[in-house]
């Protein structure tokens, strides 16, 4: 008799889990200053899913109850078979919203074919609207290349595209005003992140400290009428805000300041295939070792939905000289 499997996968802590990070490369053509470190190893080929095991995964996690992906890496536009990947995603049932997350550099090019595979929603990462510093904080990337790719997924017409920004005292933190400009020019959504101690983060030698989420705020509030959004969908942890007379969000992102462990929906797929409990626990099982030992779709299901059992309560950032998290966030999909 076939198995039956329950079409919510619910956690120890009784969150209903709908929505799945997929990291589809740990390789990426920037160097941002507090993802990654100047030279970088890479994993070898061969230890990334490949993506008919992505795809795989998909639809296990879509059969479990998942109803949002969303892909991201490394950066995922570079990944070869991208194409297929979304186009395969695109198509599957049950799954209402495929989102992505990138750095913009290959949108420009890419952008209309998202858009026809199905992708619904682009986060786009942008922390600086002057080249020179942007190309200091990405240590390669070319703003004006980023800004083509905003315009280009702007006249793609996907239903949502939002800015992210990562912002650091001492690094951009006098451009938040100037960015909630930018994306309310091109009325588009915006949020605001803190950085996460994932890494060690340093621009000429210099210590870079996050900038809370609260101060922020206070700040633009000065410049701009901010109204609380009451309903969220189920981008996840982000705190958003109207900007008043406009149709532009204002996010927050605050894995210091406020913790929104209680309200996670989320499960992580790495690159090299760890099913992740948190973003800030090392809690994990080894999916590509199952996807790779034979194992029926059934017998993966399974491990999920017991896998559940793993992930913890909360994170635990609150100790910026010990940072418990040693992976760096483009091998986990931040
Ligand atoms: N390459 C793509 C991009 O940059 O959007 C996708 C992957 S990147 C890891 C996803 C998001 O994580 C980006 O918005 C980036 O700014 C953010 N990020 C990277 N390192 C971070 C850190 N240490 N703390 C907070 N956010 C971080
Ligand atoms: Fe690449 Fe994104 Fe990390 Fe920047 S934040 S290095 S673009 S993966």
């Amino acid at each position: 008799m076939a198995a039956t499997f329950p079409t919510q996968l619910i956690d120890g802590f009784d969150r209903r889990i709908s929505y799945l990070r997929l990291s589809v490369t740990d390789r990426c053509d920037f160097r941002c200053q507090y993802c990654m470190a100047e030279s970088m190893t890479f994993l070898p080929r061969g230890q990334v899913l490949t993506i008919e095991e992505l795809l795989r995964t998909a639809r296990l996690f879509t059969e479990l109850g998942v109803k949002k992906i969303r892909v991201t890496g490394g950066e995922p536009l570079i990944r070869r078979g991208v194409e297929e990947l979304f186009a395969g995603l695109g198509k599957l049932p049950g799954l209402d919203t495929l989102a992505l997350t990138t750095n913009g550099s290959h949108l420009a090019e890419q952008a209309a074919g998202l858009r026809d595979a199905g992708v619904r929603s682009v986060n786009i990462s942008l922390d600086s609207l002057n080249p020179t510093r942007f190309e200091a904080i990405t240590r390669i990337g070319k703003l004006n290349t980023v800004l083509e790719g905003i315009d280009a997924a702007i006249a793609s017409g996907f239903e949502r595209i939002r800015l992210n920004a990562v912002i650091l005292d001492g690094l951009n933190r006098d451009e938040v005003v100037a960015l909630t400009h930018f994306a309310l020019s091109k009325k588009i959504h915006i949020a605001f992140i803190e950085e996460m101690p994932l890494g060690q983060v340093n621009l000429g030698g210099k210590q870079l400290e996050y900038v809370s989420s609260d101060t922020i705020k206070s700040e633009l509030a000065t410049y701009f009428e901010l109204q609380p959004l009451v309903s969220r969908d189920s981008s996840g942890p982000s705190r958003d805000y109207l900007i008043a007379g406009s149709q532009t969000q204002l996010g927050f992102i605050s894995p210091h300041s406020h913790n929104f462990c209680a309200e996670c929906n989320r499960l992580r797929v790495s690159a090299e295939g760890r099913l992740l409990m948190c973003l800030g626990n090392e809690e994990s099982i080894d999916l590509r070792d199952l996807l790779r030992s034979g194992r029926s779709d059934d017998e993966i299901k399974s491990t999920i939905i017991e896998s559940l059992a793993i992930k913890p309560e909360r994170h635990v950032f609150d100790r910026p000289d010990e940072p418990q998290i040693v992976r760096f966030m483009n091998a986990t999909g931040g």
